[in-house]
């Protein structure tokens, strides 16, 4: 809109002086406009007029500062003005139009723009029940130019006042939140800069990151595209533009979090005012959401630039690890010592698909990996992984379908897949919901991706080992691989024994039998011995019919026990039948220390003396009552 230039147009005689004195003689446009209202609806009193209502050009629409009817719009589009605009004569300042412009009923309207060089920034409509009505106001004598230059000094002095105290306080607020990555304080700046100018609102903060905010802070969710989302939270965020709702004496200001690359969140102020917020006071909390905006930026960037770095130490340090040639299951409680310290998660698990659809657990993982009821909890996401491959990220797992367990709500798990193959996955939980971040989850897979290969590498590896250190016939140890466990034992435990086994009269036995038969019975002799001990003890095949246990941190009376259980066990369960005979020896580092030739030495006069003895039975050299008593 353009103002035309046009002559004074009412011929309505009003006094200038009238309206100067209910303003108080205050050049201040919101005074102006409650005394014009009054003097207005004074004048207009013969011709019955409805409203008097003063909009605020902002943007693109006109907002409401003052009016005597509680029912007219708080906005009224430019569009919707301009359109009519257009139909007045150009000599005209001021047009006269039917139509429900600010009223729901079809009424005239008596609409005068007010201009500030050459620019529109007020509107002031009248509304008439008749044509004739609004005729007769128009043709009061009004020297309409005193008027609008008064109005356009008033906002100018309110602009200028307003942008003064503003200006003051935004530059410290930019100088405070530039100077700081921290975005906890940029956060903190921007309320307390709000609550100094309105001292009576309330802001609240939606965000879109999770930051860590100062705990007095009012935080609501932002959420979007959903049902009970605020929508003028959500359009701020959405159109980048701040948004205004209004109820009465209640407004609530939305004002976007602008970077320059993104929206990082919208801050509400929220006021209850007897007088209009003007378009400064607005552009204002424009300009502080903006420098919060900036900063908050900088501060993320800076944070992530951080992290990244941060990831990429793990990353480097654990393929590193990873490249040592480490044990498997030294590498895994690795992994699961960085996973738990960089994440803050409780539990960590490497798991293993196996072919036939079984489920390993790797040595290494946490504890919570061991219950079979967690597995169980686990069976749906395997066979989901299984099936997509692809990561999962469970906030909350209470009634989720693929994991479900009454202890740990938070989950991640990633796929190991190694040349398009599924090796299996990592699992990580956490007790409470919502525990990680999405970047957690990004960091997990990238981890997870540099470290499978390795992974595969690692297992390949042991499992070759495994075949060197491994009896063929038996699947048993290899007496090397056992030699090597006792020497280990000798110089870490303290304690412990060695039991050795041989097959009676087992040349009688081939005889009778063949050899195949034969090769069976030591198979089946070797599978009880496996069968009878602990996960830390040592089944080898010692050569020929004769085989070996060792049992590290095992006291003498609990070895002849053991000894006596294998020896009965094959007694009773082997097929052809055959008995075996058993030799025990034990040493302890303080009572009897021994070397380990010593020891095996010891073992071998044990198993003569029990064959000497009749066989199908164990003997042991040392004499138990000593170490009876010292116990
Ligand atoms: P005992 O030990 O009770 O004194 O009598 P034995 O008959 O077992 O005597 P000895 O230790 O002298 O004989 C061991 C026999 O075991 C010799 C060999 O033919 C047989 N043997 C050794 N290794 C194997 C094997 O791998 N497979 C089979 N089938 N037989 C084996
Ligand atoms: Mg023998
Ligand atoms: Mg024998």
């Amino acid at each position: 809109m353009s103002k035309t230039q046009g002559k004074n147009a009412f011929g309505m005689k009003m006094e200038i002086e009238e309206w100067l004195v209910g303003a108080n003689y205050k050049i201040e446009f919101l005074e102006l406009a409650s005394s014009y209202q009054t003097l207005a609806q004074k004048v207009g009193r013969s011709e019955q007029i409805e409203t008097v209502a003063l909009y605020e050009k902002l943007h693109d629409y006109f907002h409401l500062i003052q009016t005597n009817d509680d029912e007219v719009p708080g906005q009224v589009p430019q569009e919707l003005i301009e359109q009519h605009i257009q139909k007045v004569d150009d000599e005209q300042r001021y047009f006269c139009i039917e139509g429900n412009l600010i009223s729901t009923k079809p009424k005239w309207n008596l609409c005068i723009p007010l201009y500030q060089n050459d620019k529109c920034f007020g509107l002031i409509i009248h509304t008439f029940l008749n044509a004739g009505a609004a005729k007769s106001f128009m043709n009061k004598n009004l020297s309409l130019d005193h008027f609008e230059s008064l109005f356009a000094q008033g906002y100018e002095r309110d602009r200028a006042n307003s942008i003064g105290i503003k200006r003051d306080l935004l530059l410290q607020v930019t100088k405070k939140c530039h100077g700081s990555m921290d975005i906890r304080e940029v956060l903190k700046q921007i309320v307390t800069a709000l609550n100094q100018i309105f001292p009576n609102g309330t802001v609240h903060l939606y965000l879109t990151h999770e930051w860590k905010v100062d705990q007095d802070l009012s935080i609501k969710p932002l959420m979007y595209g959903i049902e009970n989302s605020n929508r003028f939270a959500e359009h701020a965020y959405l159109k980048g533009e701040l948004q205004v709702e209004r109820a009465g004496r209640n407004i609530n200001i939305f004002a976007p979090l602008r970077g320059k690359q993104a929206v990082y969140g919208v801050v509400e102020l929220e006021v209850q005012m007897d007088k209009p917020l003007l378009k400064y006071e607005i552009e204002f909390i424009n300009m502080l959401a903006d420098t919060g905006g900036n900063a908050l930026e900088n501060a993320e960037l800076y944070q992530q630039s951080r992290n990244l770095n941060h990831d990429l130490q793990l990353i480097n340090q654990t393929t590193h690890q990873l490249n040592t040639h480490l044990r498997l299951k030294d590498t895994i409680s690795f992994m699961t010592k960085q996973i738990v310290v960089s994440f803050g998660a409780e539990q960590v698990g490497f798991v293993l698909f196996e072919s036939g659809g079984d489920i390993k657990v790797m040595k290494g993982s946490t504890p919570a990996f061991e219950s079979t009821s967690l597995l169980t909890g686990l069976d749906q996401l395997f066979i989901e992984m299984k099936h997509n491959r692809e990561p999962q990220f469970i906030g909350d797992s209470q009634n989720h379908q693929l994991f479900n367990h009454p202890k740990y709500r938070t989950l991640l798990a990633v796929p190991m897949i190694q040349s398009g193959v599924l090796k299996g996955a990592v699992i990580v939980l956490h007790s409470k919901a919502y525990r990680f971040s999405y970047d957690s989850f990004k960091l997990l897979q990238s981890l997870v991706r540099h470290s499978t290969l390795a992974f595969t590498n690692a297992m390949l590896h042991e499992r070759l080992e495994k075949l060197v250190i491994t009896d063929h016939l038996t699947n048993l140890y290899s007496r090397n691989y056992l030699d090597q466990i006792i020497y280990e034992s000798l110089e870490n435990d303290g304690y412990g024994a060695y039991l050795l086994f041989d097959i009676d009269n087992f040349k009688q036995v081939n005889d009778n039998y063949g050899h195949q038969t034969g090769d069976e019975i030591i198979v089946q002799v070797a599978n009880i011995l496996k069968g009878s001990i602990r996960d830390e003890d040592v089944a080898a095949r010692w050569g020929g019919e004769e085989l070996a246990v060792y049992l590290p941190k095992v006291e003498l009376l609990a070895a002849e026990k053991i000894a006596d259980r294998i020896v009965l066990a094959v007694a009773e369960e082997t097929n052809p039948y055959v008995t075996i005979s058993c030799g025990v020896a034990y040493w302890h580092k303080e009572d009897c220390p021994m070397s380990s030739k010593e020891l095996l030495k010891m073992a071998d006069d044990g198993l003569y003396a029990a064959k000497k003895l009749g066989k199908n039975r164990s003997y042991a050299q040392q004499e138990l009552h000593a170490y009876k008593e010292k116990a």
